[in-house]
């Protein structure tokens, strides 16, 4: 059997998740929209799985607004803001140099239709400085989007504290919180958040479905022309089975949350402190204000493509980075971000955990990881220049 850790790619789902799912498509097949019984009880599933969300969040069920995931709902949430501001001459928006790129290419493409977007540096830690976004607002800022925790190397932002700042300035703060939500306590109120994304198959739920807060107030336009669903801004008949997935999978992940943070993290710090005695390796972005389950290394004198694939030989799933930037030769924009240069980027390996990682597991991949970074540093043209003083 494979030992799959590459959690904040994609997840297992739930028995929870798949069990409600299974439900809806053979029990509840209605059409919510339609007034008769049958339509009323996926009405009811939906409308339920809303509430969970919203609650599950600190939110309120008119707050929430279902999407097709985490994509979908990065690039409502920055259209939303961006439109709204447009109206005002609000065209400058902050946003960081390590997003996803369903926020960052979304931002390139508002930038070549005339907004101006500030990058905020992360740092070397992965960090974001609430007193170098502060100096960032000006006028004519219509958002700021600041992603929770990144995908690649897991560092948490300080949102509560960024949170506070858009809101002693009157700007409206967003955030991708899809690697965060199910992981980490959220309270969208306490910590000033105005709108937020998340997306199922990241907490054990089904892929293609997800959901955008909008705290009410903030103005939301249409996104989706169409029917009445979802409050008239997202036309579409509802995906009802995803979505009841979705709130199952997540009132799951939330229960006993802290306990199984504590196990995921005590698994985590094992792989960390076994790899920091690789020599010339490091652990990117912050030791402690990160997810519990990142956890993401670079080995200097090696491709991270050919690690992947010798661990995956080994039975091991793992990333480089974001499955999203596999497949291209270029270093990940975000390794990029916190000052790492190209050719140690290049060696990059993320670990990512789930509740369902077992401490055997880890122990495999302690085993098998340090020769297979030996035996391609024996192959390397760089490692004896690297091994006799190089950079580090
Ligand atoms: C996975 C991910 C997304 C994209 O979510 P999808 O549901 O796959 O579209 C966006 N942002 C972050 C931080 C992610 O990890």
């Amino acid at each position: 059997m494979q030992i799959y850790m590459d959690n904040a790619a994609t997840t297992p789902m739930s028995d929870a998740a798949v069990n409600a799912m299974l439900d809806c498509m053979k029990n509840n097949y209605g059409n919510p929209s339609s007034i008769h019984k049958t339509g009323q009880a996926a009405r009811r599933a939906i409308e339920g799985s809303r509430e969970a969300v919203a609650r599950l969040i600190g939110a309120d069920k008119k707050e929430v607004y279902f999407t097709s995931g985490g994509t979908e709902a990065d690039n409502w949430a920055i259209l939303a803001a961006a439109e709204t501001g447009a109206k005002k001459g609000k065209k400058h928006i902050i946003s960081t140099r390590f997003e996803h790129h369903a926020a960052l290419h979304r931002l390139e493409r508002l930038e070549r239709q005339g907004f101006e977007i500030s990058l905020l540096e992360v740092h070397s830690d992965g960090l974001v400085r609430p007193d170098e976004l502060e100096s960032a607002i000006r006028e004519d800022t219509a958002l700021v989007t600041v992603m929770y925790a990144n995908n690649e190397i897991g560092t948490v932002q300080p949102i509560a504290e960024l949170g506070a700042v858009c809101r002693s300035r009157g700007v409206v703060f967003h955030t991708d919180a899809v690697q965060a939500v199910g992981q980490v306590p959220i309270d969208v109120n306490a910590q000033n958040i105005d709108m937020l994304s998340l997306s199922a198959h990241k907490f054990h739920g089904p892929k293609g479905v997800g959901a955008l807060y909008c705290r009410a107030g903030v103005p939301l336009p249409v996104f989706i022309e169409g029917g009445a669903q979802e409050r008239g801004r997202r036309g579409g008949t509802e995906n009802v089975p995803a979505i009841a997935g979705m709130a199952a999978a997540l009132e799951e992940a939330c229960r006993n949350m802290e306990n199984k943070a504590k196990t995921v993290t005590a698994m985590r710090d094992r792989l960390i402190d076994a790899f920091a005695a690789v020599p010339h390796s490091r652990l990117n972005g912050h030791r402690e204000k990160r997810l519990p389950g990142i956890a993401s290394f670079c080995f200097e004198g090696v491709e991270g493509e050919a690690v992947l694939l010798m661990l995956d030989h080994a039975g091991i799933s793992a990333s480089s980075g974001s499955a999203c930037t596999s497949g291209s030769l270029e270093p990940s924009h975000v390794l990029l971000a916190l000052g790492l240069p190209h050719e140690i980027a290049h060696g990059s390996l993320r670990l990512s955990l789930s509740g369902y990682n077992t401490p055997e597991e880890i122990e495999k991949v302690i085993e098998v990881l340090p020769p297979i970074i030996g035996r391609l540093r024996e192959i390397s043209p760089v490692w004896e220049k690297i091994k006799n003083g190089g950079p580090n």
